[in-house]
């Protein structure tokens, strides 16, 4: 008889946290996992010989992120009102109309003014008809529906 001595990679479960997922959007379980090198004895892992990654993994979506990428707090109000403003101006509607509508949410017009200037960025389209102003991926007036040019 003879002893087997060998090494194997392993994927263990450290913890579990509740931590706000960027992916879905909002706070999920995920598990810490750790993956490591292991001595073996007759094929029974004893001890960690090799740290070899850690990350945490979202139960939901089961996507994995970098344990320092993710924390259990949700993006800052500031965050989400740039995040949103930006995907209504990809979508074609006008940076006034943007304003508008984030101007209902916000304490001042200038406040929901300065968001939504930040997440169009300094290029831009405008509609002279309808005096309406759009980033520049947006190819058509969401209002007349005539085709922008440069400014
Ligand atoms: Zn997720
Ligand atoms: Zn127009």
């Amino acid at each position: 008889m003879f002893i087997i001595l060998g090494e194997r990679e392993r994927n263990i479960e450290q913890s579990r946290d509740e931590l706000y997922c960027p992916n879905c959007n909002a706070t999920r379980a995920f598990k810490r996992m750790r993956i490591g090198s292991y001595f073996t004895l007759f094929f029974i892992p004893l001890f960690e010989t090799r740290r070899i990654k850690d990350y945490v993994e979202c139960l939901h979506c089961k996507l994995q992120f970098n344990p320092d990428a993710v924390n259990s707090d949700p993006p800052s109000l500031a965050y989400r009102a740039v995040t949103a403003a930006r995907s209504d101006l990809e979508s074609g509607t006008a940076v006034e109309q943007v304003i508008d509508k984030l101007a209902k949410a916000m304490t001042t017009r200038e406040l929901a003014k300065q968001f939504v200037d930040s997440a169009a960025g300094a290029a831009r389209r405008k509609c002279k008809a309808c005096n309406l102003t759009y980033i520049l991926i947006v190819e058509n007036c969401n209002c007349c529906e005539r085709q922008l040019a440069a400014e």
